[in-house]
């Protein structure tokens, strides 16, 4: 467990160009799904977040 009560820095790869990077992950929200331009290549990834009671569970990256 990293972060502060509420969040959590998960790494993650881009989709397209492979680059890792770290997000913070509000893990208050059991689901959340939006989309963040990577900041290497700028294509627009979406994130499909899952957590249960603060943990989170799984993060999914697709080309939104
Ligand atoms: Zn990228």
């Amino acid at each position: 467990m990293t972060g502060t009560a509420g969040t959590h820095e998960a790494e993650v790869l881009c989709p397209f160009c492979g680059e890792p990077f770290t997000i913070v992950v509000d893990t208050s929200v059991d689901e959340q799904t939006y989309i963040e331009d990577c900041y290497v290549c700028c294509r627009p990834i979406q994130f499909t977040i899952i957590c249960e009671e603060d943990e989170l569970i799984s993060i999914d990256t697709g080309r939104g």
